[in-house]
């Protein structure tokens, strides 16, 4: 557990026993929220799970929508988020639930609960994930680390030897490669590292795809759902500031024209990958209006307010997140209490 997480849940625990979330609902006045998961699938033993705060167990999942329907906030989908949005229909509060990536445990363990509950939601497809041509180069990373007691990597044009033997390394070791390579100039030097590493240490990349993400003909099945909206996530999960402005309406146009093929119709939502400030923009925003995205989703904390009407492309998320699976924080999430510590008070940030 880092110390980002022991701050973040001693905030959220904090707000939760002093009651303050319930005093601050009012005075902050959110409208709503978008959920924002990944992966619903049961608890796994290793010890070694960089990746987990990605993930959250159908149990806790259920809990979650059972916790939401008891304070009475409606559970939408985005098309009608946009529309209480839009005509200012704010009666009752409102959340949406989204899965970025079209992970197949989605299907398997997430819709069956949703179904059963009829909850509409929506899952992110980045479209070269269900082609099997994508790459989970952040599980090719774990994987490499959890198999390894020692690999070499050239980082910065230096040649490092990496020892990884016990687990509390190999934490250190992965949480330090991942925001080394988020911070690269390009996605394809990402890639490129990546592949390399996993290549050299026997992670088959290309299966990643496969055992992990729906493919087209899974992705047909839960789209006929009527519950079910399919938004685009780029093809490549791209981390879109990073490229020149050609690249971002090529990664947007390209996705929608991909899925539109797929599936006999054109996604309107979107959800920008890693979605954090260095990923996506103004420009990214402007660029998702001006292709007509009916709205789009980052990953910067927050809830909805009546003001984000004029900011669709902009819209904050909540995340559901392993690391916190503890239905006694869902009413100070969905409060905006959390958040509006965590973004000093500011209540719409599209910059
Ligand atoms: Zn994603």
């Amino acid at each position: 557990m880092s110390v980002k997480h022991t701050i973040v849940r001693a905030g959220l625990e904090t707000l939760y026993f002093s009651g303050a979330h319930m005093l601050m609902r009012r005075f902050l006045g959110s409208v709503g929220a978008v959920l924002m998961l990944h992966h619903v699938r049961p608890a796994r033993r290793d010890r070694f799970q960089p990746n987990a705060q990605l993930e959250v167990t159908p149990q806790f999942f259920e809990r979650v929508i059972r916790r939401l329907r008891r304070a009475k906030v409606d559970l939408v989908s985005l098309d009608e988020m946009h529309r209480r949005l839009t005509t200012r229909d704010f009666g009752d509060r409102f959340a949406c639930f989204t899965f970025d990536d079209g992970y197949r445990d989605n299907k398997e363990w997430a819709f069956p609960i949703l179904k059963a509950a009829g909850v509409p939601f929506t899952v992110y497809v980045a479209t070269s994930f269900a082609d099997r041509l994508g790459k989970l180069w952040w599980v090719a990373l774990e994987r490499v680390i959890a198999r390894n007691a020692r690999f070499a990597l050239v980082m910065d044009g230096e040649e490092r030897r990496i020892e990884c033997a016990t687990v509390a390394e190999k934490r250190e070791v992965f949480e330090t490669l991942y925001w080394w390579l988020r911070a690269r100039p390009t996605e394809q030097e990402v890639l490129d590292i990546v592949s390399d590493l996993a290549a050299r240490h026997g992670v088959d990349m290309a299966a990643l795809c496969g055992e992990f993400c729906m493919d087209w003909r899974e992705i047909n099945e839960l789209a006929r759902d009527p519950l079910v909206t399919i938004g685009a996530h780029t093809v490549n999960h791209a981390m879109l500031a990073k490229g020149s402005d050609g690249a971002v309406r090529n990664e947007l146009k390209m996705s929608r024209a991909v899925i539109e093929a797929a599936l006999g119709k054109a996604p309107a939502h979107l959800a920008y990958p890693y979605g954090d400030p260095t990923t996506a923009g103004a420009r990214e925003f402007r660029i998702a209006a001006e292709l007509g995205f009916r709205t789009a989703v980052t990953t910067r904390p927050g809830v909805l307010y009546p003001e984000h009407a004029e900011h669709m492309t902009a819209l904050p998320r909540i995340s559901i997140n392993g690391m916190f699976q503890d239905t006694r924080y869902i009413p100070v999430l969905m409060s905006g209490a959390a958040t509006a510590l965590w973004n000093g008070f500011k209540r719409v940030d599209a910059a």
